[in-house]
């Protein structure tokens, strides 16, 4: 039986993945979890998202259908906030993962999808479920339930006792650093060095500790042993769609719509432009098609990368769209202009810079007295190398696929 749940969750506590974790020991007695959990990110600009678009699934092998719907649809009910506004709980129980669910799976990570077309798929397929209030959860999921993972990584995430939950997080900071130290790369996005910031336990009322998230599993618990907390209730290791790029469809600039991620592939054709904020913004063309790419204030020492594009620079670029706008996760420099600076002409004589004859009035050499009207246009070194940058990890999305993952590319890690 593969079950899929999501959107169990509100603003104001509980998890979804806390929930799944819950239920996995609950249904020990009734059957077996082949293989791990699955901790599924769908698309990042979805409208009603609580934080991070999850949804869960997981396989157990059983012969008491029954009562592992019975026990699912208890501790759904048990365990979802209700009273959230935004709260939708869907459960999704089917005896086997077809093509359909895996496209649909596709569909929901990519695009903007419908309630009605995952009852609609359920009912196709025969498939048991139960959507509450709304039902928008049984988009997430049927989706988790269907995910095919090509690539995949996997975090750790270690949950509170439950008095504390609400309550300022005790993780010794130290133990962070040290773990990331040990385990870094085959550990990612515990710690910002740029940043100088723990970034991997999040601030909410969420039952969730901490997460650690990797690609290797003895690293992921050498990170996790490393670390000096409040007591950890339970901790599960998750196999996830997080870190791959799972977002990302390829387009020409002209195809883009919103609400979706991209790779575009383009030049830039004017310097970064500020705004108030902090926030950054530069055009990018291919063949007279053009998109405002953004790196908002968030995405901080990143901002320092994309100051120093010019025009000319070939980029591919990697980001959601919201009202037309690329919101850049990361770049790869394919191609880098020449930079050009207006300096004192030589004196044509003994070779030396003149200085300025005053205001309007060109230029002179005082020794040779010769004269030049205006500066000359001189190459000045580029800070940049041609391939790929990121925003730090305050500023990752889930599905972004870290640099640190990038082999055999030219990478510039936030780091
Ligand atoms: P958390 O990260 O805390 O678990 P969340 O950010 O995952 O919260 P949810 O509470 O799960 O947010 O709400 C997201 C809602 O959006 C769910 O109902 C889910 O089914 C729905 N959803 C997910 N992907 C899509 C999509 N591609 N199109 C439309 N709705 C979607």
């Amino acid at each position: 039986m593969f079950i899929g749940i999501d959107d169990t969750d509100s603003e104001r506590g509980l998890c979804t993945t806390y929930l799944a974790a819950v239920l996995m020991d609950r249904l020990q007695p009734l059957g077996e979890i082949v293989g791990r959990p699955r901790l599924i990110r769908l698309n990042p600009c979805a409208r009603f998202k609580t934080r991070g678009n999850a949804a869960l699934a997981f396989h157990i092998e059983s012969n008491r259908a029954d009562e592992v719907k019975d026990t699912a649809l208890k501790t759904l009910l048990q365990l979802s906030d209700f009273s959230g506004a935004n709260t939708n709980p869907g459960l999704v129980i089917a005896d086997e993962v077809t093509d359909e669910m895996a496209a649909f799976y596709r569909r929901a990570v990519t695009e903007i999808l419908e309630i009605d077309e995952a009852r609609g798929l359920l009912d196709e397929e025969g498939v048991w479920y139960r959507g509450f209030k709304k039902g928008r959860g049984l988009i997430g999921a049927l989706a988790a339930v269907g995910a095919d993972l090509p690539d995949f990584t996997y975090e750790l995430i270690a949950y509170r006792e439950r008095q504390r939950w609400g309550r300022p997080r005790r993780i010794d900071r130290a133990s962070v650093w040290r773990a990331d130290a040990l385990t870094y790369p085959r550990t990612w996005d515990s710690v910002d060095h740029h940043n100088d910031r723990i970034v991997f336990a999040p601030h909410s009322a969420d039952p969730v500790l901490f997460g650690i998230r990797g690609s290797d599993i003895p690293a992921i618990e050498e990170a996790f042993q490393c670390i000096e907390s409040e007591p950890v209730e339970r901790s599960v290791l998750f196999q996830t769609n997080q870190g791959t790029d799972a977002h990302i469809l390829e387009g020409p600039i002209g195809q883009v719509r919103d609400s979706q991620s991209y790779r575009l592939r383009g030049t830039v054709t004017e310097p970064a432009r500020p705004i108030a904020g902090g926030h950054l913004f530069f055009p990018l063309e291919k063949s007279s098609e053009r998109i405002n790419c953004a790196a908002f204030e968030p995405t901080k020492n990143f901002r320092s990368t994309i100051r120093e594009l010019a025009p000319g620079d070939e980029l591919e670029v990697f980001g959601s769209v919201r009202d037309g706008t690329l919101n850049l996760e990361k770049i790869n420099i394919l191609h880098l202009s020449e930079r050009k600076s207006l300096a004192a002409p030589p004196c044509p004589l003994c070779g030396k810079r003149m200085e300025s004859a005053g205001r309007g009035q060109g230029y002179r050499c005082r020794r040779c007295k010769t004269r030049a009207t205006g500066p000359v246009s001189q190459s000045t070194p580029c800070r940049l190398e041609p391939g790929y940058y990121e925003v730090p990890p305050c500023a990752r999305r889930h599905l972004s696929k870290p640099l640190v993952r990038m082999d055999g590319e030219r990478v510039h890690p936030s780091r």
